[in-house]
């Protein structure tokens, strides 16, 4: 539907008691609209315009709310408060957001499609009818008859990651602001810059932030709280080989590309791999090679949810250096590691009732909440590790990264009511 045939918010199409949904998808499709493609390789930060224009946008719509302190600062990042209510003196609490959507699909020119009330089936993309959302491809699609869904036209991602988590909080803010009634602690607002391409907390100031636990909004479904992510370490592998003409290169090149492809090949790969394991397992990724004769180098990720595994794993590759060296003495191999973010559990073991009381509210909001593990890092990982308890919830995430992605509004509903019930738990907490 296009966005200028939504009705106004208007109280009497107030969905339920926590957030006015038709201000939540109106919030959700005008986001999705900015191009905040993250950039891999550009040098700024953030790293392409559109995160400051969407980031613009919210600070003056957070002070159209009467968050008067809400700014976006010099590196294009969005903190606001809401004060707490005259009855409560909580701790600070932070809800985070990135503006940023993957590298890995194009965010331009998207165009959400809403689908009302829908009523089962796979869905065609319009836009290229070869993307089809498949019922057996994704189960929850199953619990969403009658729901209203918002998918792309298949020619580009639909940016609900992170854009879900954007538009929930605003409306949670939005809802605090409209009912001065409800008692809650106060809260600080925080969009950051470049998530996906992990600098999403470079410039972050966590004394300026000044929250005393945060909580990502960057989750898929509905009903989960990621307590745990992986520990992380990245290992660069430079291999120095003598190149010279390939006619006088008997018993004198030493072809640094054939030793690269002989690490790779001792790497293991039925176990320790990606493509091969799951859950708890954590791997060895192999994930670029870069190079020619005369030098190349290979890009490893190291991944466990255990942190002293990166350890056991960095060993590992350094023995295969050592061997391959051994047996090409000509040949220089380095190994290189250096820590990426660590595994969340331990830091949020230090203030257990930031999971507890997210627990608590997704109850008051309808749920079973789930406790889940992430193979992967969010921005929550690094903020944790730096001293910032921050677990990740649900938005009403799903297929992301790709034309496939898709929202439910009634999902990011209820995430704006779990944030609400947060707010006046934390509120109550002495
Ligand atoms: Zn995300």
């Amino acid at each position: 539907m296009p966005l200028a045939a939504l009705p106004k918010c208007a109280p009497a199409q107030v969905a339920n008691r926590n957030t006015c949904m038709e201000s939540l998808l109106d919030r959700f499709c005008r986001y999705a609209r900015i191009d905040t493609q993250a950039n891999e390789s550009a040098r700024t930060y953030p790293s392409s315009p559109g995160q400051r224009e969407l980031g613009r946008l919210l600070a003056a719509e957070l002070q159209a709310l009467g968050l008067r302190d809400a700014a976006q600062d010099e590196h294009g990042i969005v903190l606001a408060t809401v004060p707490a209510s005259p009855q409560s003196h909580g701790s600070p609490i932070a809800w985070i957001a990135h503006l940023d959507t993957s590298p890995e699909t194009s965010g331009h020119g998207v165009k959400p499609i809403v689908h009302r009330d829908y009523a089962g089936g796979d869905i065609v993309l319009p836009g290229d009818p070869s993307k089809v959302i498949r019922v057996d491809a994704n189960p929850e699609l199953a619990q969403m008859h009658g729901k209203t869904l918002v998918t792309t036209d298949g020619t580009t991602l639909l940016g609900a990651d992170d854009k879900a988590g954007v538009a929930v909080i605003m409306e949670a803010a939005a809802h605090l602001a409209a009912h001065p009634e409800i008692p809650h602690g106060p809260v600080r607002i925080c969009f950051t810059c470049d998530e996906e391409i992990g600098r999403g907390v470079d410039h972050l100031d966590l004394g300026k932030l000044g929250a005393h636990v945060g909580y990502t909004l960057d989750g898929g479904g509905a009903g989960e709280i990621d307590t745990e992510t992986f520990s992380a370490d990245l290992a660069v592998v430079t291999i120095t080989g003598v190149n010279l003409h390939p006619a006088i290169a008997r018993g004198r090149m030493v072809n640094a590309v054939r030793l690269a492809g002989a690490f790779v090949d001792r790497l293991p790969w039925m176990t320790l791999a990606p493509e091969t394991t799951a859950d708890r397992d954590g791997f060895l990724h192999p994930y670029r090679i870069e190079g020619g004769v005369a030098e190349a180098t290979l890009r490893i990720l190291l991944r466990d949810f255990d942190t002293p595994k990166l350890a056991e794993r960095a060993r590992l590759l350094e023995d295969i250096a050592r061997v391959l060296q051994a047996e090409h003495p000509a040949a220089r191999i380095a190994v290189a590691v250096t820590p990426q973010y660590r595994n969340m559990a331990q830091g949020l073991a230090q203030e257990p009732r930031s999971v507890r009381f997210a627990e608590e509210a997704m109850r008051r909001a309808g749920l079973e909440p789930k406790r889940t593990i992430v193979r992967g890092g969010t921005d929550g990982s690094r903020l944790t590790e730096l001293g910032l308890p921050t677990p990740n919830l649900s938005c009403g995430e799903h297929n992301l990264h790709t034309p496939l992605e898709w929202t439910c509004l009634e999902e990011m509903a209820t995430a704006v009511r779990v944030l609400v019930e947060l707010a006046q738990i934390w509120g109550a907490a002495s």
